[in-house]
């Protein structure tokens, strides 16, 4: 291979992959990614489990949605290859009148930014639009029928494909080591494990790891890994394919139903190791309990044990995504931190970061959100996330 790029992107998951896209669709000749990884898909986007949702509580992340929607929806013509969306839809559940104040306001946000078909649902249409949920405990809800669910690899997997298409290159089992600074500050070259190159801008875009590939630039990003457990049934037709995610607001806790077998969910604190992945017995024995209680239909179907699985969601302290220039080296660009939304929101970060790298600014959205540099002020806080 050369031993230059225009752009290295460090990171090949989905985020990598979509900003890779996007910046040689933007005419951005000698695209280059590099990931540790042997293979695509090894990082957290091979453990997602595929939702899509643009029932958001702050008004970017639901333009995010709507941006990335509009793209999956014509993926197929715009990149290749099949992105898996079904609009199966969300179903969120209030337990109480708290809750439910909490997805009224959310609600209205949606509403002002443009979701039509987000709405709030009582107890007795909940019933109708999702039939298996015990009923005694459920106060209200609301219910958008055009989320649902989307395919994380075969995302990955169209971006990679059509970035190559328009020249962009991934090199794999190269783990980026360590960068060198020219004069100015910019960063003049990138070192992996196996080689030195001459770099003109290098993009972030590894995952739960950023931080420490942020850090190789001198630069304290605050973004910390976050495992996340999955359970998941033996094949079962207890619930149908159909059948919305469905995900209660208090605990967090979420079914929904994939490739014939129940996916069960609930957050739980880190591990002690924050980048650990195994999954805990007794986490897989907490999950079915609350799965049970809830979903009556799941007390005689048996868990998977040894399919479960863990990975990573990509923190940041304020649980939204980390996007653009670095404050204080010219040619560095963040993509991160998006906080477990990175597979939905991938297509729309691809777009807006190739905005900002080829344009010099984001035009499809106002991210000012977003900015990297936003830590340092206290007026950034905006209201908590459902999820
Ligand atoms: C259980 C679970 C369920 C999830 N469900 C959903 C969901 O339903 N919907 C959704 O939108 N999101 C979901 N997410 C979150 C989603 O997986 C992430 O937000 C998304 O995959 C992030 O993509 P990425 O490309 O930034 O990171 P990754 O896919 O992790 O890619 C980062 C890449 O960087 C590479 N890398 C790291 N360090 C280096 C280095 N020094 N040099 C070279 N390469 C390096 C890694 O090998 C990796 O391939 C889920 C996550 C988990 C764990």
């Amino acid at each position: 291979m050369s031993r230059s790029a225009a752009c290295a992107i460090v990171g090949g998951g989905v985020v990598g992959a979509s900003v890779a896209y996007h910046l040689a669709a933007r005419g951005v000749r000698d695209v280059v990614v590099f990931d540790r990884a042997p293979r695509a898909g090894e990082g957290s986007t091979g453990r997602a489990t595929g939702g899509f949702r643009v029932q958001f509580a702050r008004a970017t992340e639901v333009q995010l949605s709507l941006l990335a929607r509009a793209k999956l929806q014509r993926f197929a013509d715009e990149i290749g290859g099949d992105c898996g969306y079904v609009a199966a839809g969300y179903l969120w559940i209030a337990e109480g009148e708290v809750q439910l104040d909490t997805l009224r306001t959310a609600l209205a946000v949606q509403r002002a930014n443009g979701v039509d078909d987000a709405l709030e649902v009582d107890a007795g249409e909940i019933a109708e639009i999702n039939p298996h949920l015990r009923r005694a405990s459920v106060r209200g809800g609301t219910y958008c029928p055009s989320d649902g669910f989307i395919r994380p690899l075969q995302i990955l997997d169209g971006y990679r494909r059509a970035a190559e298409r328009l020249g962009a290159r991934f090199v794999w089992d190269a783990e980026v080591v360590g960068f060198g600074r020219a004069r100015d500050g910019s960063i003049a070259t990138l070192r992996t494990t196996h080689d030195k190159i001459a770099v003109a801008t290098v993009v972030n875009a590894a995952g739960a790891w950023a931080a420490h590939v942020a850090a190789l630039a001198g630069f304290d990003l605050p973004v910390s890994p976050l495992r996340r457990q999955v359970a998941i049934t033996v094949p079962t037709d207890a619930l149908p394919a159909t059948m919305p995610m469905t995900i209660y607001t208090g605990d967090g806790f979420h079914v929904r139903v994939r490739d014939g077998r129940v996916l069960l969910l609930v957050p739980s604190p880190g591990a002690a190791d924050p980048f650990e992945v195994s999954v805990e017995p007794a986490w897989i024995d907490l999950v079915t309990r609350v799965a049970r209680a809830r979903v009556p239909c799941l007390e005689t179907v048996e868990i998977d044990r040894a399919a479960c699985w863990a990975g990573l969601y990509e923190m940041s302290p304020d649980g939204r995504a980390i996007l653009g220039a670095a404050p204080g080296v010219p040619n560095l660009y963040f993509a991160n931190g998006s906080s477990g939304h990175g597979v939905m929101h991938a297509p729309a970060l691809g777009t807006l970061l190739a905005e900002i790298i080829v344009d010099g600014r984001a035009t499809s959205l106002d991210i000012s959100a977003l900015q990297p540099g936003r830590f340092s002020d206290e007026r950034a806080r905006d209201r908590p996330e459902l999820l």
